[in-house]
């Protein structure tokens, strides 16, 4: 029974069956949905996007009745679509625009690695290139690329990005750029209305994993138990842990170095591993772990802290036991 209206005036919330709901304080959590690329052809059968159960069902279903398929988007949600559809024995074909895969939350070796990793497995990943239409007559039969290339396919699975769910929060006219605008506190333009999750907007970003939302959900829950809460939201640092087809990635802080950082890359060729770590000032601001992410934690405790790694510098690269221990 969706809410339709919110009245701030009166304070009230408006359902979609008519019923009205009296509030103190309104939080908004309405998430987001597929974004569209409003690309000709995006309206064909066969072409979807990633959310919930039903197209999870639906791309099931797809994959034991038809061999090929495409994946627009190269970020984790992409990838986790394009893998399954490979592992139910679908030929797909990646397309990204970025010049590295999962350029969010990876370093231009990270995303080579995982692209390298997803190579081999079977995937067909193409890099720096955008769909420019969708092509079929009722069914998606082709996808057409920037530089005029043709992908035949059954599936066109559209996985680059979202649109937060805004439309309430704007009828209700709060304040809205890309996504409901709050403050460190959560809160919206209307001091009594809250958002979080995927719908809100802090600064210039907006949030696509849980780990935000629990750290939001958490500030939220002591603002509003305590008025005089100092309780914060503080988006820099949020740690991304990600499993992409069972290949542990981290990410944390900075990813890639700027003119007055340095960095310290380790690498090992034979078990692909890798790990890349930022440092400005002697004080670590990122750290990038490809394969072998036990110590992710560890790093990004020391990001958001600031500590002065001098002291073990040198064996940064190794990890926890090994600083530890120096
Ligand atoms: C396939 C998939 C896999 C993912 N995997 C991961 C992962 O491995 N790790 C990770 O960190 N993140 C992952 N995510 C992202 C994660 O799911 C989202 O970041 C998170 O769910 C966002 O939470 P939310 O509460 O903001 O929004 P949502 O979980 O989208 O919840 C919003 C809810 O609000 C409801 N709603 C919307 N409008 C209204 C209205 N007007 N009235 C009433 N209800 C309304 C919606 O129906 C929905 O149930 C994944 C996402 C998808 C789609």
């Amino acid at each position: 029974d969706p809410v339709t209206a919110i009245d701030r005036e009166e304070r009230t919330v408006t359902t979609a069956s008519g019923r009205t709901q009296h509030y103190t304080s309104l939080v908004l959590a309405t998430g987001s949905r597929s974004a569209s690329l409003g690309l000709e052809g995006e309206g064909l059968e066969g072409v979807m996007g990633f959310r919930d159960l039903k197209d999870t069902r639906q791309l099931i279903h797809t994959s034991q009745h038809q061999r090929r398929a495409v994946v627009i988007g190269g970020g984790f949600l992409g990838l986790e679509a394009a893998e399954g559809l490979r592992s139910r024995g679908m030929a797909v074909t990646v397309l990204h625009r970025g010049s590295h895969l999962l350029n969010r939350q990876l370093d231009e070796t990270g995303g080579a690695l995982l692209k390298q990793a997803l190579t081999e497995r079977g995937l067909a990943i193409r890099t720096q290139t955008s769909p420019v239409a969708l092509l079929g007559r009722n069914l998606v039969r082709a996808v057409q690329l920037d530089d005029e290339t043709l992908i035949s396919t059954d599936l066109v699975v559209i996985a680059a990005g979202i649109t937060p769910n805004t439309e309430l929060a704007r009828e209700a006219g709060l304040d809205c750029e890309r996504a409901i605008c709050v403050n460190p506190q959560l809160q919206t333009s209307d001091p009594y209305i809250y958002a979080l999750g995927e719908c809100c907007q802090l600064e210039n970003q907006t949030f696509g994993l849980v780990e935000p939302g629990y750290q939001q959900a958490d500030v939220l829950a002591q603002v509003l138990c305590h008025s005089d809460s100092e309780a914060a939201f503080e988006p820099s640092t949020i740690p991304t842990r990600l499993k992409i087809s069972g290949i542990p990635i981290f990410s944390c802080g900075q990813t890639e170095a700027g003119p007055d950082t340095e960095s310290v890359v380790w690498q090992d060729y034979d078990t692909n591993r890798y790990c890349r770590l930022l440092i400005r000032d002697q004080r670590l601001t990122g750290a990038v772990l490809f394969g072998e992410t036990s110590d992710g934690p560890w790093y990004s405790e020391r990001i958001q802290q600031a500590d002065d790694i001098s002291p073990y510098r040198a064996h940064l690269a190794f990890g926890k036991h090994y600083c530890e221990a120096a």
